[in-house]
C-alpha cells in the first residue's frame, strides 16, 4: 500500500459541489481508501486568468494501485464528473481536474505522470489545503510543505467553510 495525494480543481458547473463528491468518489475507487481532506479553498484561476475561480482541495488516500494506474482511475473520474478536454486550451476551464501530487515519497518522470507534481512547489492553491492537513509533509526535491508554503504568495485563497 502506498500514501498518495491528490489534487482537486474545478471551475464549471456547481464546483463547490464537484469537489466535495469527488473527494468521495476517491474512497470508492478501486483497491483505494480516502484518509483525509482539507477544506475547499476559493482560489482565483492560474495560469490562464481569464475565466472563472476555481475551487480547489487535496485528499490524501491509501491505494493498493499502482501510480500509473492511479492516473487512469483520476482520469475515468473526471470523465465520470463530466470532463471534456480540449486539447487547444492549455490550463483552461475545467468541470473537475484531478492531479497526482504525490506518491509515497517517489520521484517519477514517464511521459504520462511526473511525481512530484511538477508546479506544487509553486501553487499556493495545492500548498495551502496541504499545510491545513499535513504541514510535516515531505515534498521529494523540494523540502517540508511549511517552509515551501512560506515561500508563495497565498493572497485571494480562502478557505470556504460550510
Ligand atoms: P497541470 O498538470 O499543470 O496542473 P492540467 O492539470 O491542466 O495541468 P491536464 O490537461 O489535466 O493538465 O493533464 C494533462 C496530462 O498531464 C494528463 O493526461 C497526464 O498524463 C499528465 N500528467 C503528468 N503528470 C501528472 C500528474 N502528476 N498528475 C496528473 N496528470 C499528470
Ligand atoms: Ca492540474
Ligand atoms: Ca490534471
Amino acid at each position: 500500500m502506498a500514501r498518495a495525494w491528490v489534487g482537486l480543481g474545478a471551475n464549471l458547473g456547481d464546483a463547490q459541489a464537484t469537489v466535495s463528491a469527488a473527494i468521495e468518489a476517491l474512497d470508492g475507487l478501486v483497491d483505494t481508501a480516502l484518509l483525509r481532506a482539507s477544506l475547499l479553498y476559493a482560489t482565483p484561476a492560474w495560469g490562464n486568468e481569464d475565466q472563472p475561480p476555481f475551487v480547489n482541495a487535496v485528499a490524501c488516500v491509501e491505494t493498493a494501485l499502482p501510480p500509473l494506474d492511479l492516473l487512469d482511475a483520476l482520469l475515468a473520474l473526471e470523465a465520470r464528473f463530466g470532463r471534456v478536454r480540449d486539447p487547444a486550451v492549455h490550463w483552461g476551464p475545467r468541470q473537475l481536474d484531478l492531479d497526482v501530487l504525490l506518491y509515497g515519497e517517489q520521484v517519477l518522470d514517464l511521459p504520462r505522470l511526473k511525481v512530484p507534481h511538477p508546479f506544487l512547489h509553486e501553487r499556493a492553491f495545492v500548498l495551502l489545503p496541504l499545510a491545513e492537513i499535513d504541514p510535516e509533509l515531505m515534498v521529494p526535491g523540494h523540502g517540508r510543505v511549511r517552509d515551501i508554503v512560506m515561500r508563495v504568495p497565498t493572497s485571494g485563497i480562502v478557505p470556504i467553510r460550510g
